[in-house]
């Protein structure tokens, strides 16, 4: 019997054939777990930004998963959702995920979309790099914000005219996302989309 990968209780076992030949995919969850995610399939258009898709709301039960996720750094929660993440693409879209900065990359914090992406078998190509910005502690917070771009291309990247599909764990104010498609576009991407796990709404 394996544990809710969240709350570590036993799963109940399935007796049905499905699982006697082996078929059915072991679950991550115990049912109290599973029940607390709703899915909301949240839409929206902009303009550098051609349109993102979120799967779901930030509630309790999404900011648990992520406190445990992202900051707790339980690389097995990614198991979670890869799912629904994986039936959120077609099968022939150039997918991109937001990088991590290289000073986390440096003390080998996992990459948490990538890894996302992973565990929903889903190829991706890694065509952005956080730029490193070293200097920029003497700067105060908004004239940070006015100029300090994200993200670079990786050296020897080439941008097709198609649609690329950016991917990020939560969208908030959206700001890392356009850098992200402003970079991809200016490069001569035809268009821009994303999907995003969780969608937060500022209030
Ligand atoms: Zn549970």
């Amino acid at each position: 019997m394996n544990p809710c990968l969240l709350c570590m209780k036993p799963i109940k076992d399935i007796t049905s054939w499905q699982s006697f030949f082996g078929l059915e995919k072991k679950k991550t969850l115990c049912d109290d777990c599973s029940k607390r995610f709703v899915r909301a399939d949240i839409k929206e258009e902009g303009d550098v930004l051609d349109a993102v898709h979120s799967l779901y709301k930030y509630d309790d039960a999404m900011r648990d998963w992520l406190h445990q996720y992202k900051f707790l750094q339980d690389v097995a929660l990614a198991k979670v959702f890869a799912k629904e993440l994986r039936q959120s693409f077609s099968n022939k879209e150039t997918i991109v995920p937001i990088p991590i900065h290289p000073e986390r990359a440096r003390l080998r914090t996992f990459s948490h979309v990538e890894t996302l992406l992973e565990e929903a078998k889903r190829p991706y190509i890694q065509l952005l790099e956080k730029t490193n910005t070293g200097v920029m502690g003497e700067k105060s917070k908004q004239e940070r914000l006015e100029m300090e771009n994200l993200f670079d291309l990786v050296p020897g990247a080439s941008i097709q005219p198609i649609t690329y599909r950016l991917v990020d764990d939560i969208y908030t104010t959206g700001t890392t996302l356009r850098q992200a498609a402003t970079v991809l576009k200016q490069a001569g991407a035809a268009r821009v989309e994303a999907v995003t796990l969780i969608r937060s709404i500022q209030k």
